[in-house]
């Protein structure tokens, strides 16, 4: 209430944040019962983020905030499961394809995985985009569906409903246009109100942080993680987080069906070490939230991860055995200027190159290449000979090459002495 005994209006609650003012639960949750029934404007509602861009929030008007989010929805039961469910959120990387993993391995270890997940938007890739590269698989799933793939398979990976969060949608669609996407209470309120809507018990956070990650400072993504930990743990949502570096591409390969082949090699134990060791130490947390005493090392090995990833492709109309679109152009990049070892691989360059290739879209409404991406011939710690290609680019349109190879100018670095190996995961935090 204000001083006259009655609700504020909007311009009041922009004004009290713009001075640097605390907003009451109350207020917040006004605020988005009138931003819903169009009785607050976008542009109100702009400024308003403007001024949280500016002042933040505390964690008592974020907890408000993201429950108001979580609220504008439905949230899912996940009761029919029938096994502890446990989910993971990545903030996004280049060559994430983790979660094509992690989701039958530690289904195949006696969780339930509900992910639901997004596309792709810029140098990052999406889950989605991904698994649509195999023939048949369907990402929109109603609630009931996602239900039954999960009681069957343990694991289900599909597009996040319209009822989901949906004032996160249209917050999401003002921040992209009015520079406020890169607020910390922002992001976090977005992520954990979709998360907690889905109805999971136990989240593992993966916040990547280097040149291809959305936070590029490994302050600002613990200040993330920790917010989205004690967010979690609010809404009865037993959470923990593990940083991960992310200035190389994970793995090899960059793109749609290319990381859907690296990640059915890893499911038979032959995947990249980089790649192995988080999605292992994922599914280690995660199997601990869930209080599960099982190894997924031995799931991976024993080829039972791999039985539960065809299991889920198939129960979602995909087929697992079907051939992947391969790229009508290939062409190699980025030769080595001198013998030597490789010292570095630049994640966001060669995202922005599978990007240009066709992996990736510009605009939430354009279509992506199930064949367009990268491999990735050599990462730091490989030697090379002058004159080696570090990259092989594929297209499915050849004047795509020199955007393509524009980008990745000063990409790679070539050494005398072989650069120290450095672990993927860097901290956890959390529970
Ligand atoms: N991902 C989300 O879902 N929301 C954000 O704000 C940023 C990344």
């Amino acid at each position: 209430m204000n001083d006259r005994g009655q609700m504020p209006a909007a311009v009041e609650l922009i004004r009290a944040k713009r001075d640097g003012q605390r907003l009451p639960d109350q207020h917040i949750r006004w605020l988005f019962d009138s931003y819903l029934r169009g009785e607050v404007a976008d542009e109100q509602m702009s400024a308003l983020l403007m001024a949280i861009y500016f002042r933040g929030l505390d964690q008592a008007e974020l907890r408000s905030w993201t429950a108001a989010m979580i609220d504008s929805g439905e949230r899912l039961d996940l009761a029919g499961a029938g096994r502890p469910t446990v989910d993971k959120h990545s903030t996004g990387g280049v060559g994430d394809k983790v979660s094509l993993i992690l989701a039958p391995l530690v289904a195949s270890c006696g969780a339930a995985v509900p992910q639901l997940s997004g596309r792709g938007l810029g140098h990052t890739g999406g889950t989605l985009d991904k698994l649509e590269a195999v023939p048949g698989w369907r990402a929109s799933l109603s609630p009931a569906e996602m239900i039954s793939v999960l009681r069957e398979t343990g694991c289900v990976i599909c597009a996040a409903g319209p009822g989901l969060a949906p004032a996160d949608r249209r917050l999401y669609a003002l921040r992209d246009v009015t520079a406020t996407v890169e607020s910390i209470p922002l992001i976090a309120s977005s992520i954990m109100s979709k998360k907690i809507a889905e109805g999971t018990s136990a989240l593992v956070l993966d916040v990547k942080v280097g040149s291809g990650a959305f936070m590029r400072e490994e302050a600002d993504a613990r200040r993330l993680a920790q917010t989205m930990v004690t967010l979690g743990g609010e809404h009865g949502v037993a959470t923990s987080a593990l940083l991960t570096r992310m200035d190389v591409p994970l793995g090899r390969a960059v793109g749609n069906a290319v990381e859907v082949e690296e990640a059915v090699a890893t499911l038979r134990g032959e995947g990249p070490a980089d790649l192995v060791e988080v999605t292992l130490a994922l599914a280690r947390e995660m199997l601990r939230l869930a209080g599960i005493d099982a190894d997924p090392a031995a799931a991976l090995a024993d080829g039972r991860a791999l039985r539960s990833y065809q299991a889920m492709i198939r129960a979602q109309g995909g087929d697992p055995a079907a051939p992947l679109a391969t790229a009508a152009h290939t062409r190699p990049a980025l030769p080595a200027p001198q013998d030597g070892w490789v010292q570095y691989l630049d994640a966001r360059a060669v995202g922005v190159a599978a990007w240009r290739l066709g992996a990736g879209r510009a605009r939430k409404e354009d279509p992506v290449s199930a064949a367009a991406g990268v491999l990735c011939l050599a990462k730091p710690g490989d030697r090379v000979e002058q004159g080696q290609p570090l990259l092989e680019l594929r297209t499915d349109d050849e004047s795509r090459f020199a955007g393509a190879s524009a980008a990745l100018s000063g990409a790679a670095g070539i050494g005398d002495e072989a650069p120290a190996v450095r672990p993927a995961v860097i901290d956890r935090l959390g529970l």
